[in-house]
């Protein structure tokens, strides 16, 4: 098949189109040919080798959808011509996280699109039954890839959060891919949502998407004071980081005594300097959110074709155009989702 390979970590050019063998489902699994596939932060980092224990050379892409081409003999829930969309990964469905309903965190499974297995850069995924949903006709396919991880990991993130109506949340990256659907999912379950973007050309977009305020974090990060005079002095009850690093330190100061933060995506791996005693004195709340689980993707799918939340896809551009698409985001570019579309399905 025709893919998108990654032959060796380093700058978007390290992209190459190139033949790759088919990926082999076994009988639980099955074939997609895939139409779509979201560029996520996650690949850009992956890209420039954040992730070394993934096997080169690799096909990248883990927000994928497509249709079932062939199914496996132990396959009973989908036939050949399904329409599907994916979340990220595909788990073991017997160790303790699955058994939980937590198959976004197994570590045990056939793994993670674009790293153990062949991703949405490529033609042809395996994908499987834990892992897998039909798509609604209202959901056409260059908007599907984008449900699981664009939209689903900011649902997964306010779910962790466990918010009740009217809190205030302040939300990180706000006009990158997860975070404007994130504004977009805490204004829909009635939050106060406050914005950072980086970009102040942004702020439009992100009013429109249902963001209260807007906060343009300045040089170095810093954007608490702002947030504490939008909060009478009080700060957030929550904070979704979904930036990291860079925000991280002006976040944990613009939250109130009490409060919590969900991490969600940090844009520069790397340690942070943090002074315990501020979550001791104030009792403040930590908790990572990693992607989606399969029931996330379920009730995405429901939100996104009843029109509650519009998927923002800020570019639709050719699989072979993915160096480019690389670039945009990485000079931000671009508000919402990039989606690369393979040209079986541009053609159709
Ligand atoms: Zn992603
Ligand atoms: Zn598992």
């Amino acid at each position: 098949m025709k893919a998108m390979r990654l032959a060796a970590f380093g700058g978007p050019d390290t992209l190459e189109t190139t033949e790759v063998p088919m990926p082999q489902p076994q009988p639980d699994q099955m074939l997609v040919r895939v139409a779509g596939c979201g560029v996520c932060g996650h690949d850009l980092l992956n890209r420039a080798g954040h992730f070394p224990s993934t096997p080169l050379p690799c096909v990248m892409g883990h927000e994928v959808a497509g249709e079932v081409v062939e199914v496996g003999s132990l396959i009973t829930k989908f036939r050949v011509g399904d329409r599907v969309a994916m979340i990220q990964r595909i788990g073991c469905g017997t160790c303790i996280t699955c058994r939980n309903g937590q198959e976004n965190i197994c570590t045990s499974g056939p793994g993670f699109y674009g790293e153990q297995l062949s991703g949405g850069y490529g033609e042809y995924v395996v994908a499987s039954e834990m892992n897998t949903l039909p798509l609604p006709d209202e959901i056409p396919m260059d908007v599907a890839p984008v449900l699981s991880c664009a939209i689903g990991t900011g649902y997964h993130a306010l779910r962790r959060a466990g918010l009740p109506i009217g809190s205030t949340v302040l939300i990180t990256g706000a006009s990158g891919g997860v975070g404007i659907h994130a504004v977009q999912l805490a204004a829909l379950a009635g939050m106060e949502v406050i914005g950072v973007t980086s970009s102040p050309a942004k702020a439009d977009e992100l009013q429109r998407a249902g963001a209260d305020h807007v906060v343009v974090a300045g040089e170095g990060g810093g954007f608490h004071r702002e947030v504490r005079d939008l909060t009478d002095g009080v700060g957030v009850d929550c904070v979704l980081e979904i930036a990291g690093t860079p925000t991280f330190s002006s976040s944990v100061r613009s939250m109130r005594a009490g409060g919590r933060m969900v991490i969600v995506g940090n844009v520069e791996p790397g340690n942070l300097p943090f002074n315990l005693a501020l979550s001791i004195l104030k009792e403040l709340e930590f908790i990572g959110s990693a992607h989606a689980t399969l029931n996330d993707l379920r009730k995405i799918i429901r939100i996104v074709a009843s029109g509650k939340v519009k998927p923002q896809i800020g570019r639709v551009m050719p699989v072979a155009a993915a160096a480019e698409a690389h670039r945009a985001m990485e000079a931000k570019e671009i508000t919402g989702r990039v989606v690369l579309m393979h040209e079986h399905a541009i053609a159709a």
